[in-house]
């Protein structure tokens, strides 16, 4: 049987992964890594927004090789509210993911094509036979179970267009709530790439994680028409699903995606748990690992690094209170269009408290400032997911199954 050796084998060239490579290869360059994917190319196909304070400088700092676009704030629209925000917005791909790790890594770091069976702290085993040794092994390989969560999901469809004449933004529309809301919560994100690009995602919020693909591209197609965009060619097009948790379990959720391995992104419940984005703290946890391991690398231990990532992700899951809170009030709204006053309703608040919410940050004084506000639930219903208690509603938090990867719009 072959057999490969590192001191960190990571498994799952994706986001988190990738970002934990690459934080190695800059500011751990003694170590040697291996990066492990079943797919071709690392990072699956994305194209993934940040804002500019959903990381700190040294999170920047790793991120700089990947940004592929820029802007200075970006636009939320509604119903009843317009408003524009001064915080900056990146945008990373994939496919420069992919790139800067091959350059980053020496090709004896690189493992492409390779799909993991089975892992533990310091082992892995290939489909093909190859057995990796390690003195810490992280698994990344994205989301495996849901069912100690309930909530719902959200259902994208993203396509990058080339337009026939400039689209004329300026700025991303980070969040167009004002489109119908046909079969549940619906809002359009728009992200001008060039002056005559813009990738449009349409992103529905529900309980299965299916949705008929021709759905979604018909309401691109609509909400295109309706800009008045004429479109000359789809250069792309990604979609897929991501978990919108209102309540759960850790340690069920924990035990439930993994033995006693250390974990990042997806895998390691490190995604938000309103908007299903992992950048933001992929980005820290990257940081957090590289300082974690120690100067002497004959003192590695992948069962203590499996420990720091479940402390890590027990963590982060407290802190991810508001963002449960904003998703349980999302789901006891009565209906798609008071579901949609819920957005409405939050970024009518402090662009402070909407930064921290979208980096994963939030306070309680966020929290009491939420209820406190003007929002569009029955008071009984809104103390119920305060409290935690109920009163939630028809359309409340179900349990979550149907796990991430493999579910998507049906064709
Ligand atoms: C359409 C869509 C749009 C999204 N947009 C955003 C966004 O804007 N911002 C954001 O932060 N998040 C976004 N997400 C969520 C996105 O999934 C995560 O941000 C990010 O990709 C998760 O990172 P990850 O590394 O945990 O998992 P992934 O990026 O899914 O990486 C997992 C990797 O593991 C590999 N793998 C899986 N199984 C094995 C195996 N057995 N052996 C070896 N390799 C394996 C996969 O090939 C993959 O490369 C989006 C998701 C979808 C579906």
């Amino acid at each position: 049987m072959a057999a490969r050796t590192a001191d960190i084998a990571i498994l799952g060239g994706g986001l988190a992964g990738g970002l934990i490579a690459m934080a190695l290869a800059r500011w751990r360059k003694d170590l040697s890594v291996l990066l492990v994917d079943e797919a071709d190319r690392f990072g699956g196909n994305h194209l993934w927004p940040f804002l500019g304070s959903d990381v700190s400088e040294a999170g920047r700092a790793l991120l700089t090789p990947l940004v592929v676009s820029g802007w200075r704030g970006y636009d939320v629209r509604f119903p009843d509210l317009s408003r524009d925000f001064p915080t900056a917005v990146y945008a990373v791909t994939s496919d420069r993911l992919d790139a800067v790790l091959r350059r980053a890594l020496p090709p004896s770091a690189i493992m492409t094509g390779a799909r993991a069976l089975a892992c533990s702290a310091q082992a892995a085993t290939l489909v093909d036979g190859t057995r990796i040794e390690a003195c810490a092994v992280i698994d990344a390989r994205g989301l495996r179970n849901t069912t100690a969560l309930s909530g719902g999901w959200q259902r994208y469809l993203g396509r990058r267009l080339k337009l026939e004449r400039p689209h004329g933004l300026v700025r991303p529309i980070l969040h167009d709530g004002s489109v119908d809301q046909v079969n549940g919560l619906r809002f359009v994100t728009c992200l001008p790439t060039a002056a005559d690009e813009v990738h449009v995602e349409d992103i529905c919020y529900g309980q299965s994680p299916t949705v008929a693909g021709a759905t979604l591209a018909a309401r691109i197609d609509d909400y295109v028409r309706a800009q008045g965009w004429l479109v000359r060619e789809v250069l792309g097009e990604e979609h897929g699903v991501r978990p919108v948790v209102a309540d759960g379990e850790f340690d069920t959720f924990w035990r439930a995606n993994g033995g006693e391995t250390a974990r990042a992104g997806m895998r390691g419940g490190l995604f938000h748990p309103l908007t299903g984005s992992t950048l933001a703290e992929a980005v820290r946890y990257a940081l957090a690992v590289t300082r974690q391991v120690p100067a002497d690398v004959a003192n590695l231990d992948g069962a203590a690094l499996a420990r720091f990532s479940q402390t890590w992700a027990q963590r982060y899951w407290q802190r991810g209170k508001f963002a449960r809170r904003l998703a349980a009030m999302i789901f006891a709204a009565p209906g798609p269009d008071r579901q949609t006053r819920v957005f409405e309703a939050f970024y009518r608040l402090d662009n402070g408290l909407i930064e921290r919410m979208h980096a994963g940050r939030s306070t309680a004084a966020d929290l009491a400032r939420l209820f406190a506000g003007r929002h569009p639930l029955p008071l009984g219903r809104a103390l119920g997911v305060l409290t935690g208690l109920g009163q939630t509603g028809e359309a409340g938090p179900q349990p979550i199954h149907g796990a991430g990867h493999g579910a998507g719009p049906a064709a």
